[in-house]
């Protein structure tokens, strides 16, 4: 997607070699505008798959994740990272290993937001080892619903988690997609 890519060379940052910032349109600020374009895009990509439900992790999952659903007309449910005190017990659950954070968190879903014949796109912000979406789509398994697909708004493609979640047989469609950091330059493949 061009006008994403343009983005992130634009305003995007890189850290330590391995991790891009982008706090000016997808992390922090969010750009409503880029963000309704990539929702089209996912819509686009996903085309007749009976979209029913779109799932994604606190917070940066989010913004896209909504314009989606706007678009498809469905609800859009974001995994919890920590355990609100308000949710009882009746939690679906996946241990994520936080590529940003370097600690494990047990994601938590409510049971009563996923269903047997739900078919779930499930976005988010960054691709990286995979970590996250894996975790996601075992929440989806465990409700013994369908995962039609996995939407990345940006896919680190030296990192493994497109080729892992792939080969579990997963269909990622990624809307940039970085082949390398070098001489502080985004390379997209
Ligand atoms: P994974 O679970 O695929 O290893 O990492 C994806 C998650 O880690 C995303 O939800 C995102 O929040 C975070 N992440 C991974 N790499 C980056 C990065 O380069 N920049 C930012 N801002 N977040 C990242």
């Amino acid at each position: 997607m061009d006008l994403l890519k343009q983005r992130i060379q634009a305003d995007g940052l890189i850290l330590n070699n391995s991790l891009l910032k982008v706090d000016s349109f997808l992390n922090q600020q969010i750009d409503p505008e880029l963000m309704m374009k990539i929702a089209e895009e996912f819509v686009s990509r996903f085309q007749g798959e009976k979209i029913t439900k779109i799932l994604t992790i606190e917070a940066s999952g989010i913004a896209a994740s909504v314009m989606t659903g706007l678009i498809l007309r469905v609800p859009v449910i974001f995994a919890r990272k920590r355990k609100p005190k308000v949710t009882g017990d009746d939690v679906y659950t996946a241990n994520v290993y936080s590529y940003t954070k370097g600690e494990s968190n047990n994601i938590i879903i409510s049971r009563q937001f996923l269903q047997a014949d739900d078919r779930v796109l499930i976005i988010d912000d960054f691709l990286a080892n995979g970590e996250a979406a894996a975790g996601l789509a075992n929440i989806v398994e465990q409700a013994k619903a369908k995962v039609v697909g996995i939407g990345i708004v940006i896919e680190k493609s030296f990192q493994p988690g497109a080729q892992k979640l792939a080969a579990a047989g997963y269909r990622v469609e990624s809307l940039a997609r970085i082949k390398s950091f070098a001489n502080g330059q985004v390379n997209f493949l």
